[in-house]
């Protein structure tokens, strides 16, 4: 089928909009008509080189829509159901899988590095004829997406994808994070390092936990204002206050339970081991280019400190991702606040300009 989608060329490159052929979905995997989808940092990531894909590719993951058509195999979802797209395609034969832990399915590398469907081939081709992959098998920054059948999550009929789509990808991370990996408890208390769409997300999962003390720390007054909104109690300007000090004056001199870093950058995940008490925790949740490496000060180890990395939110993604949906349905989990424009593929380089200038938590593509 023909199908429009933004493709990227090339690192730093402007998305150009174009039609491509789409095959059908192959054994195992489901089409999806894509309703909407999210702008994730990751694709900004991918866009400027810090994370690596093969080109051209249609980059998009965070996405939502209504299943078309099913391959040879696929039981689980029929015409007519609303998916919203996984990052683990949860093969279920993996070790990994085989424990529940699909965020660590060993078949996820061929998404998110190679961008193919798990059989390492693509299915979306230019009209000359050239492969184009598909960021984690996905692609849905593109009017249709056939991904593998493990991906496409089903959720109730009733379910607005316009802005679920958001639990895709910064939603389980973010607020599985701190549900999932930190497991935290009632009257505990957590630092948030970043406040875009993840750093939000783990802050209302501390909220939803019953976390007492929630400190937002972000540059931008507009994300610290909605990080209030969502559940924060305090929050820190760190270009205007040092924040590991902050954060333990706010904490009567002790540090967090948790700090959690939501940027990807060296310098604050280092920061995060500076914010918390004794046997306290530093989940690590934003990604960093590969060749970097963290320091950590042997200081805090006699302390029991710890320092934990936080994938997908430590989530099985079939039983996370209706849970947050019901979360959402409930007012518990807060994402009509997140969104800060809908807007039309044609619109798509506009949205990461903004993104690289670090403004508004979420940009949502919908689909007509
Ligand atoms: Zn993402
Ligand atoms: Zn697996």
């Amino acid at each position: 089928m023909r199908i429009k989608a933004a493709v990227l060329r090339a690192v730093n490159q402007p998305f150009t909009i174009e039609e491509l052929e789409l095959a059908p979905p192959k054994a195992n995997e489901v089409l999806v008509r894509t309703v909407a989808s999210g702008i994730c940092h990751s694709d900004y990531s991918v866009a400027h080189g810090v994370l690596r894909s093969p080109f051209p590719v249609v980059l998009g993951h965070e996405g939502a829509g209504i299943v078309e058509a099913i391959g040879p195999g696929v039981t689980h979802v029929k015409p007519g159901d609303k998916v919203i797209a996984s990052l683990s395609p949860s093969c279920g034969k993996c070790g990994m899988c085989r424990e529940s832990k699909e965020y660590m399915c060993s078949q996820m590398n061929k998404l998110l590095t190679d961008c193919t469907q798990l059989d390492g081939t693509t299915r979306h081709k230019t009209l000359a004829g050239e492969d184009v992959y598909a960021l984690c098998g996905v692609g849905s920054f593109g009017e249709y997406m056939v991904m593998p059948a493990g991906s496409a999550i089903k959720v109730p009929d009733d379910t607005p994808l316009d802005v679920t789509c958001l639990i895709g990808c910064g939603v389980t991370t973010g607020t599985g994070a701190a549900l999932n990996t930190a497991k935290v408890q009632w009257g505990e208390s957590v630092a948030v390092i970043g406040c875009g769409g993840v750093g939000l997300s783990i802050l209302q999962g501390a909220r939803i936990a019953g976390a007492s003390i929630i400190i937002a720390i972000d540059p931008m007054e507009e994300k610290r204002e909605l990080a209030m909104r969502l559940g924060a109690t305090h929050t820190i300007n760190p270009f205007v206050e040092e924040p590991m000090a902050k954060v333990k004056e706010i904490t009567g001199g002790i540090g967090v339970h948790y700090a959690f870093e939501a940027l990807g950058k060296v310098q604050t995940m280092q920061q995060c081991w500076g914010m918390i008490r004794p046997t306290g925790k530093a989940i690590i949740v934003g990604v960093a280019s590969l060749d970097q490496s963290v320091k950590i000060p042997a200081a805090g180890l006699l302390a029991e400190y710890e320092i934990q990395g936080s994938c997908y939110g430590s989530s099985s993604p079939k039983r996370d991702i209706p849970r947050f949906v019901d979360l959402y349905k409930r007012g518990q989990l807060k994402l009509d606040e997140m969104i800060t424009q809908r807007i039309g593929l044609a619109d798509i380089n506009r949205a990461f300009e903004e993104m690289g200038r670090g403004e508004g938590a979420r940009s949502v593509i919908t689909y007509s």
